[in-house]
């Protein structure tokens, strides 16, 4: 089955690094029947057009600015990032909601931009452990979505993939366990589906994000209900995340 891998760069990487990892990860991967996305930071990304334009990798970005163009000091408009042949724009991402303080409303003025501009989202919902522990995870997650996906058209849904990052697990090299990403996939598509109809819910693309690497990919990757995989620290080894983007799931 076709799944989706996503590489979250973060802030790592400069662009001289860049050009090897991008020759090599196209090299490495040609002929997967998987979707392959990495999202480097903006610096990279003409050189992305560049090097990628033409192979099966594609590339994203990892914010963009809510205003279309203007007086927005440093910001990166949808606009520049489609004219550099960027594919995807992650938004929402729990280091932007919590270090940025992005709001819901914020990630959605982000997602209706990217849209507008043909981009498509990685929309990043998930609870902190505080928010699991005290079990408001299932009414945390709804309400990001609600927020996020309001104004949108079912339609439009085709073009935002949502992925279930759990604040608890990113970066602490420990995934969740199979039965907890179950569970709140499952949460997810019927919110979805009570939002939209339960076709949207069904057909929603839902990732999971939160300490993937080469020794659990397979056995996240095992679980029928989710559609791919983001991945953070172990996208930034060209090698080992070429592995799981071949990979035959
Ligand atoms: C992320 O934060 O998007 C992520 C997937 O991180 P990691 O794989 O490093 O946990």
């Amino acid at each position: 089955m076709k799944k989706i891998i996503i590489g979250n760069f973060k802030m790592n990487t400069v662009p001289s690094e860049f050009k090897p990892y991008a020759m090599t990860l196209a090299t490495k991967i040609k002929g997967t029947k998987n979707e392959v996305v990495i999202c480097p930071p903006f610096t990279h990304l003409s050189m992305a057009r560049e090097i990628l334009s033409g192979t099966q990798v594609l590339y994203g970005a990892q914010n963009l600015a809510e205003e279309e163009r203007g007086e927005f000091t440093g910001e990166i408009s949808a606009s520049m990032l489609k004219d550099l042949g960027t594919s995807y724009v992650i938004v929402g991402h729990s280091e932007r909601r919590g270090k940025f303080k992005e709001t819901d409303k914020v990630v959605n003025k982000k997602i209706k931009t990217a849209l507008a501009n043909g981009i498509k989202v990685v929309l990043c919902v998930g609870e902190n452990l505080q928010t699991k522990t005290s079990k408001q995870a299932n009414a945390f997650v709804r309400k990001q979505l609600e927020e996020a996906l309001r104004g949108l058209f079912e339609n439009e849904l085709e073009s935002v993939v949502v992925a279930y990052e759990p604040i608890w697990a990113s970066g602490t090299g420990k995934a969740i366990s199979n039965k907890d990403i179950v569970k709140m996939v499952e949460t997810i598509r019927n919110f979805v589906g009570e939002l939209y109809s339960e076709k949207a819910g069904k057909n929603l693309n839902v990732l999971y994000g939160g300490s993937v690497s080469l020794s659990n990919y397979k056995k996240i990757m095992s679980i029928d209900c989710i559609d791919g995989v983001v991945i953070g620290g172990a996208s930034l080894d060209v090698d080992n995340f070429a592995l799981i983007c071949k990979e035959k799931y």
